[in-house]
């Protein structure tokens, strides 16, 4: 692997004289349909991606933990003597310290040592680099290598530490995908099963290359909302709600509550649909999704409407929508394999027209969860 033999290279380099280091790798991931409904313990059906972060790791003698990331360009150190007394410094490196923080929290030593981070996966872009980079520094720093074991832990480093109140779906797919399949996962039961998509499509994600800055407290507000219309509803979590007492709801948690629900419903008809071949009704049910994202849910922005629009002005083009968080970010495109190259050339050609700047491109490949490499 070329990658792998060129990330070796600048960790000898950023890291002269250090031990034989070992490596991990965890894949972003794009989620087909299931917007929102983690945290709210219902349905989602994302899959793994081939973009992935790469973590490499060799025993050091500093009495730190010290890493460095290729993409930002910038690097942290804690003292591994008071992993469990750290603090968040509000950058990136939390996301590195929250892991170490979770494991001490946890019983576990963390020795010193020296990490290399180098991603593949968009930072901002929708597609998970942070449960990609949060489950590959959790392989490294001797996190369970059992799958649900090593989400559950990525994830309560990114909940208890850096303080994002995120659903299991991100860190659980990136620790459990498989090539050639989705994952259509119960996030309140933490049931799973592995759904092949019919032959013939491709899943194409474009990234809009915008993060709004309205994300991060919106999807707090979100998260509150949703609460809030369980407790009016008295129902544990929304996952729990019929539609049939939407009525009892009004304002936001209505609108939250319908998209939730719904959306639960839409998860179930895309994966039936999918098992069935009917890719029809698979495009038909993303477009929902997208609708109700933007119309009740209110996540999403101009940019991703219009690669959305765009998208399905393309012959081909069965279904789109906006994946992962909103304000930015992805969309997600259900399409026939021999639609790629025309939707490529129109959203390269019209994204820029309106907003001065290309879309990135992903032609996505299902691939596996995270693995050792070394
Ligand atoms: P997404 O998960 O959709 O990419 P998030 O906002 O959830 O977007 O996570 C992005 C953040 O994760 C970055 O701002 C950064 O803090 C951290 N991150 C992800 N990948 C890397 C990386 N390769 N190096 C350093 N930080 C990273
Ligand atoms: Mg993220």
């Amino acid at each position: 692997m070329a990658r792998l033999e060129a990330i070796l290279k600048r960790f000898r380099e950023i890291y002269p004289g250090s031990a034989a280091p070992r490596a991990w790798r965890a894949p972003g991931r794009v989620n087909l349909i299931g917007e929102h409904t983690d945290y709210n313990l219902g349905l989602v059906m994302p899959m793994a991606i081939q973009l992935e972060c790469v973590v490499t790791a060799a025993p050091s003698s500093s009495g730190l933990l010290r890493v460095y990331s290729e993409e930002l360009a910038s690097s942290a150190e804690w003292p591994v003597a008071n992993i469990g007394e750290l603090r968040r410094r509000g950058d990136w490196s939390d996301r590195v310290a929250g892991v170490a923080w979770e494991l001490s929290r946890r019983g576990a030593t963390i020795a010193a040592q020296d990490l290399l981070i180098s991603s593949t996966v968009p930072l901002g872009g929708g597609l998970s680099s942070s449960a990609a980079l949060g489950v590959a520094v959790m392989l490294a720093l001797g996190g369970p290598r059992d799958p649900l074991e090593l989400a559950q832990l990525a994830r309560a480093a990114e909940t208890g530490f850096v303080g994002v109140p995120v659903g299991i779906m991100d860190q659980f797919v990136a620790a459990r995908g498989r090539a050639g399949a989705a994952i259509l996962l119960d996030c309140g039961s933490l049931e799973f099963r592995e759904v092949r998509l019919p032959e013939g499509i491709a899943i194409v994600a474009a990234n809009s290359m915008v993060r709004h800055e309205l994300g991060g407290s919106a999807y707090r507000r979100r998260v509150e909302e949703c609460a809030e219309a369980a407790r009016v509803l008295g129902v544990k979590c929304l996952r729990e709600a019929a539609a049939s007492r939407l009525s009892e709801l009004a304002g936001a948690p209505l609108l939250r509550a319908r998209h939730v629900i719904t959306e639960n419903a839409r998860v179930e008809e895309f994966a039936a649909a999918a098992e069935r071949g009917d890719v029809e009704k698979m495009g038909i049910t993303l477009i929902e999704s997208h609708r109700s994202l933007r119309d009740d849910y209110q996540v999403s922005c101009a940019e991703l409407d219009f690669l959305v629009e765009t998208a399905l002005s393309v012959p081909g083009v069965l279904g789109a929508r906006m994946t992962g968080g909103g304000f930015g970010g992805s969309t997600v495109n259900l399409l026939r394999k021999e639609a790629v190259p025309a939707l490529e050339s129109a959203l390269l050609e019209k994204y820029p027209e309106k907003f001065g700047w290309r879309p990135e491109i992903h032609v996505c490949i299902a691939s596996d969860g995270a693995s050792q490499l070394l």
